[in-house]
């Protein structure tokens, strides 16, 4: 039985509207205790919502899911999906509904989604429902990831429901409510290719033109346009991942947003070791999505989107192929000048020289040789700019001297950048955190949280907010595990 309520936010509903097929109308569960654990108050403020209204009883039941607010149009999206390799065509919102879009305070439209919220027609076998710690989790790392520049989901909120969930143990249950660009995915598009009502794809791709590259609608194949706009924001994307040690973990079609934002955060992790084959995830038995297959997993999944578009792209399917194989073929090289634009910002280095490609190549050979920590590394090499190496050479315990002639090489390298040393000191500062989500310190806040605790969380979440300013008092947040630690973890996707 849902309850109108005073409108919290003023909903527009596009996709339910427009996408009939693309979704089955639906409520959430009431929750038995609901109880606002976070509210992420900036983001709120940005959605035009007031924040004393959604701490009140009225608005946590709606962040619960158990309340439907005035205005929304609840449904859960349909999507398919490739998941590890295999074709799922039939996934879907299992455990999560759209409420509606929020046009926010600059004129964005927002989806607004809850994820934990009960089962739903496209639940299968789960039982609708999440627990604290991992929407307590995807909190946490989507604030890191917009605090880190990288386009995400952002968690408005995450309520505990005083339900328990059955997982391997009696978990306490929690409903996330999240902000995207959209929730359309790869996925999406697969459900819609094979739907039996042939008009369905054009109208996602023309609803997700509008609303997401509306250029595209100007060109001379826009559907081709948008494609390669596809393409453009995921090479960025993953170039971001990349370059701060991101690990997403689960890669599959229906994880994959086309708004270019990163997007479901179940068993994802940041890299603390610098180890190309990093692995977190317990169900990634192959290494499929490991550290540095996530690019080349990236555009795999693009070419799973372009199969969905060619009857769009022209009629002729040989030459819809070869279009679309053009512009899936632009990939790596845009990803690779992100990537290496983003490398040379993080050595200091403004304009592309001939030698800054083995300069970067190099060094990431010493950090996997000598298990260097990726994000201390880059933060100390700033202090050698200041005129202090001794930090960053520390970190290079088992061949320092390894570490001395690739340091030379680098320091006659910024010392031709126009920029005096200070200045690349300072640039390199806003571009190498200090702090990350490490995951002995993510685990550590989501267990208290678990138990009730949420102290050493507010403190890690209040860390992330800020990666790149050094404060007194946070250093334990900047160091690795202790040894040991990170080859023994591992995340978990059954979330
Ligand atoms: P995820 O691994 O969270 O990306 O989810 C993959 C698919 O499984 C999606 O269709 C989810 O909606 C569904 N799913 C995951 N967990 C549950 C659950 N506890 N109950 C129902 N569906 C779920
Ligand atoms: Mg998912």
């Amino acid at each position: 039985m849902s309850i109108a309520v005073n409108p919290l936010f003023a909903f527009d509903n596009s996709y339910a509207r427009e996408l009939e097929g693309l979704y089955e109308p639906w409520e959430g569960a009431p929750a038995r205790e609901p109880r606002l654990l976070v509210l992420n108050e900036d983001l709120a403020a940005e959605l035009g919502a007031d924040v004393g209204a959604l701490s009140t009883p009225e608005g946590v039941a709606i962040l619960a899911g158990g309340a439907t607010p005035a205005g929304a149009w609840p449904v859960a999206q349909a999507y398919a999906g490739h998941q590890f390799g295999g074709f799922v065509p039939r996934l879907g919102d299992g455990r999560a509904l759209l409420l509606g879009e929020v046009i926010d305070v600059q004129g964005r439209r927002r989806d607004l989604h809850l994820k934990g919220s009960g089962r739903t027609p496209f639940a299968r076998g789960g039982d609708g429902k999440a627990a604290v710690g991992p929407m307590l989790r995807e909190y946490l790392i989507g604030e890191a990831m917009h605090a880190l520049g990288i386009p995400t989901t952002r968690a408005l909120a995450v309520v505990a429901t005083g339900d328990d969930v059955v997982r391997e143990t009696l978990l306490p249950g929690a409903v996330l409510s999240r902000v995207a660009a959209s929730h359309i995915r790869v996925g999406t598009f697969q459900y819609a290719a094979a739907h039996r009502d042939p008009t369905l794809l054009r109208r996602l791709a023309d609803y997700a033109i509008a609303r997401h590259h509306p250029d595209a609608a100007d060109a001379e194949n826009p559907y081709l346009a948008f494609f390669e706009g596809v393409v453009r924001a995921q090479a960025s994307l993953v170039a971001g991942w990349m370059l701060v040690g991101f690990i997403h973990g689960v890669m599959n079609t229906d994880n994959m947003a086309i708004s270019g934002e990163s997007i479901d955060y179940g068993p994802c992790a940041f890299m603390d070791a610098f180890d190309p084959g990093t692995v977190f995830s317990s169900i990634d038995h192959g290494g499929r999505y490991a550290y540095a297959n996530q690019p080349i997993v990236a555009q795999w999944n693009l070419a799973r989107l372009a199969e969905t578009l060619l009857p769009l792209l022209h009629a002729d399917a040989d030459t819809a192929i070869a279009a679309a194989t053009a512009v899936l073929q632009s990939f790596p090289e845009r990803y690779e000048e992100h990537w290496r634009r983003g490398m040379r910002a993080k050595l200091g280095l403004h304009d592309a020289q001939a030698q800054d490609v083995t300069l970067i190549d190099d060094l990431l050979a010493l950090l996997q040789a000598q298990r260097v920590d990726f994000t201390s590394c880059f933060r100390a090499l700033a202090g050698a700019v200041r005129g202090d190496a001794a930090p960053a050479r520390s970190l290079f315990a088992r061949d320092p001297a390894a570490f001395d002639a690739w340091a030379e090489r680098w320091r006659a390298r910024v010392s031709s950048e126009a920029a005096v040393p200070e200045a690349v000191a300072a640039a390199m500062d806003r571009v190498n955190p200090v702090y990350i989500p490490r995951n002995h310190r993510v685990e550590e806040a989501l267990t208290a949280a678990t138990d009730g605790d949420l102290e050493a969380f507010r403190r890690l979440l209040d860390a992330l907010a800020e990666p790149f300013d050094e404060r007194p008092g946070l250093e334990s947040y900047a160091t690795p595990a202790p040894p040991g630690f990170e080859d023994e973890y591992r995340t978990f996707c059954g979330t």
